[in-house]
């Protein structure tokens, strides 16, 4: 069974082009100080588990309302039973769309093989080299290269992202990222926002990019 934490059903924001219900996983492998999904992260937050089959009968009971099924975290590819519940979503007739930090290039490539995704949006954490820094364990670099390389050679639609922090990533970093990034077609940045919950509270008291900071390392990295 799939440890679910949360259920949106519907969005029109995180499926591009799809009208879409959002599956919340519990659990992730990362401890992004910037991570702003504790509850989905560490286990002393998680809430009572949503049942798989609630959501599997309300898809059932939209699948003429919905396009698709956004799957993200925590971080999906950790659990054992992402790839049966695909299945069961996929036979709803849903598209599928994967978030995931890519640290677990074995479960992507599987379930691309089986073509249990359509789409897949991979966040970009930093360059390889200051991976276990921003991510807040020790990473294979090895893995989240293979991810990417799979991304691009999948032939199904992708999207990565990075957050852009600024304790964490420069503009020479940005370029970093951009340069190993070389021929993917849509690289996202996003603002980091300092408030609400996140892991590492005392990120919120640092000096962060402002509007017009963030929108120009915008104009230079992101492309899509
Ligand atoms: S931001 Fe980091 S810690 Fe939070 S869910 Fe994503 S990968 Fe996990």
């Amino acid at each position: 069974m799939l440890r679910i934490g949360g259920f949106q059903k519907f969005s029109l924001i995180d499926f591009p082009g799809k009208m879409a219900a959002v599956v919340f996983t519990q659990g992730c492998d990362f401890r992004c100080p910037f991570c702003h999904n504790p509850d989905l992260v560490l286990p002393e937050k998680f809430s009572e588990p949503i049942l798989e089959q609630e959501i599997l009968e309300f898809l059932e009971k939209r699948q003429d309302q919905l396009q698709g099924v956004v799957v993200t975290g925590g971080e999906p590819t950790i659990q054992g039973d992402l790839k049966a519940f695909l299945k069961k979503v996929k036979d709803l007739g849903f598209f599928v769309k994967l978030d995931t930090n890519g640290n677990n290039p074995e479960v992507l490539d599987d379930l691309i093989k089986e073509k249990l995704i359509d789409y897949v949006a991979m966040d970009v954490k930093a360059p390889l080299e200051k991976y276990s820094d921003v991510t807040g364990v020790q990473i294979d670099q090895s893995k989240i290269k293979e991810s990417i390389d799979l991304i691009l050679n999948s032939g199904i639609d992708y999207q990565f992202r990075t957050t852009v922090v600024k304790p964490f990533l420069s503009d020479q970093d940005l370029s970093n990222i951009a340069s190993f990034l070389q021929g993917a077609k849509r690289y996202i940045l996003q603002p980091f926002s300092a408030k609400g919950d996140i892991l590492d509270a005392s990120l919120l008291d640092v000096g962060h990019y402002t509007s017009d900071e963030f929108d120009n390392l915008k104009q230079k990295w992101h492309r899509e």
